[in-house]
């Protein structure tokens, strides 16, 4: 990258030919040649340097998305990266390019719920067994694992729980034993931290949060290391995942801004978690408490901390849990995260899926917050005159 990160983001395309500083939005289905010989020589190319930007058929691509994969490779540090429709497209060419019939796959318990659902249920159907690690507790790994196991599939910190892992400890169980690994880095993103640079095989980003930055766009990215490239492109051309240089282009225009707004995001999130710590009956699933295991993990991965987090709520039932969040009035409700605006759910886990190692009373409900871009007194001013429904 040579540049920092920053500068890199607003020098990733310079095309003098046409005095632009965006790269142009090619649509095509069909590349045509001059000629059968012609056709052919790229197809050499093609082969010889896989994904080096000879397309045959849009399939495979335009310069577009093709200039968003070299953006990506760049802050992923990266061997390559595949684009997909979605986030979870980029999930499944995960999975997809690694497990077979037989084998077994352990992933984090607190994993993104369709993710739980696709390798708890339909993996199944495939005759591929997915087991369920304790965030808390690396060594159930070690006690899942066998001979069949060939993926270890984390998520960092956990979906609505936030655990943060160790996940240097969870490389090394991986080395030993010759298993290929994942991670969802869709709340950090490279920017905070760079998983394959750690060590991983597989770095999965939902292009529809951060990159994109406006919730105008969805997509998703897997970076590779050099050891799975191959695997890896040769399921993705067998799936027919390609994104759109339409969204391609989107996504680089959002992720000019991905530093400036993930500092923002930041910011803000921090003085909203502050205010949150001080209250009783909530308790703040954010990297803020000094000294706590969350947070010495998180600093020792993280250069910083993204806008998402839970707050386990004590509340005598779920009512006066949705009161709180309906109340709510800078805070949409909704899916997805990752825009310039403020959103709440008040996450039903104990109904999304069977959760193993789900440390969660009777009485405690947690809600997610994805704080925005606005200004965080508002914020606070808001959350703080809808505290008062939670009894
Ligand atoms: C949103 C999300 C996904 C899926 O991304 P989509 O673009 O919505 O398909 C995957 N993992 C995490 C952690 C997410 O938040």
């Amino acid at each position: 990258m040579g540049n920092s990160f920053k500068t890199y983001l607003k020098h990733t395309y310079k095309d003098f030919n046409f005095r632009s500083v965006n790269p142009p939005l090619v649509r095509t289905s069909t590349m045509v040649f001059k000629s059968m010989n012609d056709l052919r020589k790229l197809q050499k190319k093609n082969k010889k340097n896989p994904r080096g930007g000879y397309f045959e058929y849009g399939r495979q691509g335009t310069s577009t998305t093709h200039e968003l994969e070299k953006i990506l490779t760049n802050l992923e540090e990266a061997h390559y990266t595949f684009l997909t429709p979605t986030g979870f497209g980029a999930v499944f060419l995960s999975l997809f390019s690694i497990l077979r019939p037989g084998d077994e796959i352990i992933l984090a318990d607190p994993i993104y719920s369709p993710t739980r659902l696709l390798s708890e249920n339909y993996l199944k159907e495939f005759d591929i067994e997915a087991k369920f690690y304790d965030p808390n507790n690396l060594n159930t790994i070690k006690t899942k694992l066998t001979k069949k196991t060939k993926l270890i599939y984390v998520e960092n910190p956990g979906s609505n729980t936030f655990e943060f892992q160790d996940l240097g400890s969870i490389l090394k169980i991986a080395k030993k034993y010759k298993i290929y690994t994942a991670i969802d880095n869709t709340w950090g993103t490279p920017y905070f931290i760079k998983p394959i640079k750690l060590g991983f095989d597989m770095s999965i980003v939902s292009a529809t949060k951060y990159y994109s930055g406006h919730s105008d766009v969805m997509g998703g990215s897997l970076a590779v290391s050099k050891r799975i490239f191959k695997k890896v492109m040769e399921a993705q051309n067998m799936t027919g995942l390609r994104l759109s240089p339409d969204d391609a282009y989107l996504i680089m225009r959002g992720i000019r801004t991905l530093d400036v707004r993930l500092d923002k995001h930041q910011e803000n999130a921090n003085i909203v978690a502050k205010f949150l710590s001080k209250k009783k009956n909530i308790k703040v699933l954010y990297p803020i408490v000094k000294g706590s295991k969350n947070f010495k993990l998180w600093k020792k991965y993280y250069s910083g901390s993204s806008g998402l987090m839970g707050i386990k709520i004590k509340a005598k039932n779920k009512k006066f849990v949705d009161k709180f969040v309906n109340s709510l009035s800078l805070f949409g409700h909704g899916y997805s995260w990752g825009g310039f605006e403020s959103l709440a759910l008040h996450q039903e886990i104990r109904e999304q899926g069977n959760r193993k190692f789900l440390n969660l009373n009777k009485n405690e409900y947690i809600v997610r917050l994805h704080i925005g871009l606005e200004d965080p007194v508002d914020l606070i001013n808001d959350i703080n005159k809808s505290l008062k429904y939670i009894k």
